[in-house]
């Protein structure tokens, strides 16, 4: 599974954050997950869990922020929310669309101790 990998270097990146502050545990981890990065948030969930056993995320909380996807045409200007399937401007018809949001990936917040 690919969210396997993804949950597994979100642990890591928080867990080397905490070890760098000194911190015995990580209380709770804030992930950003973009609605074109192609991740599933809720395997990443089921992941966590079993991923974060014996690391310093044992117990952790893990919020996860989803982040839509939004897209500006550059030939018509049209600018809306798009899914991780839209590849053309639904305004024109171009494939001229530039994805402004929604392929976040990220660790963005931890709380530790
Ligand atoms: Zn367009």
């Amino acid at each position: 599974m690919h969210e396997l990998g993804i949950t597994q270097s979100i642990i890591e990146i928080a867990q080397d954050h905490a070890r760098a502050e000194n911190a015995a545990q990580v209380l709770s981890v804030t992930v950003e997950i973009g609605a074109l990065s192609g991740v599933v948030p809720d395997a990443v969930e089921f992941c966590f869990e079993a991923c974060s056993k014996e690391t310093l995320l044992d117990g952790a909380r893990l919020i996860i922020e989803f982040v839509p996807g939004r897209a500006r045409c550059s030939a018509c200007a049209w600018e809306d929310q798009i899914d991780q399937l839209t590849y053309t401007c639904p305004g024109c018809g171009n494939l001229s669309l530039e994805r402004l949001q929604g392929e976040e990936l990220r660790v963005k917040e931890l709380e530790i101790d």
